[in-house]
């Protein structure tokens, strides 16, 4: 007759329990000395083998929903960005809003914090279970793009759609075509009352017309991207250059406002290039 350790060990290989069996020589030594009680080891082994799976599932979960490198609300440092709420934040993180189906904004200027909150929360989901799937606008236009040129935009809309979160970055930073413009509109559609967003812009709601090339396509993005939806405004430094302060222009150090800053004042004689603004380095 096989001795039952023997037998709990080859169980455990049938199913496939690599943590609990590694586990298990000591689990018995402790339970032998009387350190732990019989229910405490089956407690221990089980406990191992499902922290191990949880682990590896939530590794994968957070490759696949592109939520790496992983940022974290406990990682925020609240202080240095004192318009942030974080009992806001905080709430937010408890995912009701993913169960409405709403959309999360975050704006403000480069460097505050929008990103890093946005995967934030996308991380807090994939560990509470939920399906999460982040990319930036300008690369989810591309796919989509290359998806109708293949004749897989359906398909392609169907993925995007899929997530119980999705997290679309970057919007503002580059200037959408107005082909690309319809084709994020064909995706808020898919997901609108039916799957949870967040989005992070550095430019304000008004100038989405500017941003997507077409006021028209702008204000029914705006319609169904505003109706269920939590606006958060972030108003403050760049954490990316906190520690160089003195090389930053005042206009676009603290407090720098989501709308662009007024175009530079003219002295004396016209410009020559009729007034179109200017990088100023
Ligand atoms: P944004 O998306 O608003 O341009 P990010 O979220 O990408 O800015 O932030 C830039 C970098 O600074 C990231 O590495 C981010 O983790 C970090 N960061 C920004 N704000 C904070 C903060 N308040 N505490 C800790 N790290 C921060
Ligand atoms: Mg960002």
């Amino acid at each position: 007759m096989i001795p039952v350790t023997e037998r709990i060990r080859q169980s455990m290989v049938s199913l496939h329990m690599a943590r609990a069996l590694e586990t298990l020589d000591q689990t018995l030594s402790r339970l032998e000395k009387g350190e732990i009680s019989a229910i405490e080891a089956i407690d221990e082994l089980l406990a191992e083998e499902l922290n191990l799976r949880e682990g590896r599932r939530i590794g994968v979960a957070l490759r696949t929903a592109r939520l790496m490198p992983v940022k974290t609300l406990e990682s925020f440092d609240f202080s240095f960005q004192p318009s942030v709420d974080r009992h806001r934040i905080m709430a937010l993180a408890e995912l009701e809003f993913i169960k409405r189906a709403e959309v999360l904004h975050f704006l403000g200027p480069p460097g505050t914090g929008k990103s890093h909150l946005a995967t934030a929360i996308g991380v807090a989901a994939v560990r509470a279970g939920r399906s999460v799937y982040r990319c930036s606008l300008a690369d989810m236009i591309e796919a989509l793009t290359k998806a109708e040129r293949e004749g897989r935009l359906t398909e392609k809309i169907r993925f995007y759609a899929r997530a119980s979160l999705l997290i679309v970055d970057e919007i503002g930073y580059l200037p959408i075509t107005s082909g690309g413009a319809n084709l994020f509109f064909q995706l808020v559609n898919a997901r609108y009352e039916k799957g949870a967003m967040i989005l992070t812009s550095n430019r304000g709601f008004a100038e989405w017309g500017e941003i997507f090339g077409d006021p028209v396509v702008a204000t029914a993005l705006l319609d169904r991207l505003l109706h269920h939806a939590v606006v958060v405004q972030i108003e403050g430094a760049s954490y990316r250059l906190r520690h160089h302060t003195d090389l930053i222009p005042e206009h676009t150090r603290a407090h720098a406002s989501i709308t662009p800053p007024p175009p530079p004042k003219r002295r004396g004689r016209p410009l020559k290039n009729g007034g179109a603004h200017q990088l100023n380095g």
